[in-house]
């Protein structure tokens, strides 16, 4: 996958070591378009997966303050976001392997040490959103936070065996240090609570997570929504009787989705819930829940007339 450094990049190095630098870098290693440095180059829990998708999922942005205490430090196709609470820092979602030092140059970028990172937010068990979570653990001394079955996966680095998406297979860096957390439980850092929302379907151990952020007198909720989308390996049949839970799951997610207050949306993947980086339109998640819901309705009537793979 490496490719030559591009040109003009030993330039940039000349020129000052700054977190941008460090950031702009990592991310063309990250998306495979030049050569990693010398001390991430061997590192088996930033090991470079799916090369050819990381081109756009790690599609490199500037880390930019979302609302209040809320920030993007994520890239084009994979969200991740960092919350400062007053007494540390939150990360959600880990993105792939080799995004890990990005997403810590993004961190730093903006100012804020590592060190204060406490805990990182999981939204499932899939390798593009959990495949850097044990490199972000490792890197900052910070717990990861899943639902008991997303943590299932998590410590694994694999698939649950009931996954839609399981004869894709492929296992990602395992998470050691887990705290489960449950459906409609919060997380209390500083002075920002964050609430799980499980939010299964896509795989069953998928959560979402919600949270106020301020700026001044001005506050908004703040979703972080997990892919919703049913996704399968070839041969899989959501009309099968192994498909049945998840049909009901994603139904229950629908209804957690419409009733959640949401001003900002983040998903998982940004480009599932509309244009840019996140969605502030009135009813964000209920759209998002609606588009989930035409996807499997089409899935399903699909299946039904033979025409899935
Ligand atoms: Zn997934």
């Amino acid at each position: 996958m490496l490719c030559e450094r591009p040109h003009g990049l030993p330039f940039l190095w000349t020129k000052g070591d700054t977190a941008m630098m460090k950031a702009l870098a990592l991310a063309l290693w990250a998306m495979g378009t030049a050569s990693a440095p010398p001390s991430v180059a061997d590192d088996p829990l930033t090991r470079p997966m799916a090369v050819e998708r990381a081109k756009q999922w790690l599609a490199p942005l500037p880390p930019e303050k979302l609302f209040g205490s809320t920030y993007l430090v994520g890239f084009g196709g994979l969200s991740v976001a960092l919350i400062d609470t007053g007494e540390g820092l939150v990360l959600v979602d880990g993105a792939l392997p080799q995004a890990a030092p990005m997403i810590l140059a993004n961190v730093r970028a903006l100012g804020f040490d590592l060190k204060d990172i406490k805990f990182i937010l999981s939204t499932e068990p899939h390798y593009d959103h959990a495949g850097g979570l044990a490199a972000l653990a490792r890197d900052t001394g910070a717990t990861v936070v899943a639902s008991a079955r997303g943590a299932d996966g998590l410590r694994a680095g694999a698939m649950a065996e009931d996954d839609p998406q399981l004869a894709y297979g492929g296992t990602w860096p395992a998470v050691a240090r887990l705290r489960v957390i449950g459906d409609g439980e919060a997380l209390t850092l500083g002075r920002v609570e964050i609430t799980a929302h499980t939010t299964p379907g896509h795989t069953l151990g998928s959560m979402s997570w919600s949270w106020t952020a301020c700026e001044g007198k001005a506050c908004k909720q703040i979703v972080f929504a997990s892919s919703l989308n049913p996704v399968s390996a070839d041969g899989y049949r959501y009309t099968s009787a192994a498909g049945a839970p998840f049909v009901a799951a994603f139904e229950k997610s629908y209804r957690t989705m419409d009733a959640l207050q949401c001003d900002m949306l983040i998903s998982a993947h940004p480009d599932n819930a509309g244009e840019g980086r996140f969605n502030a339109r009135p009813g964000a998640c209920r759209a998002y829940a609606e588009r989930s819901r035409g996807l499997l309705a089409k899935r399903l009537a699909d299946e039904k007339a033979g025409t899935v793979k």
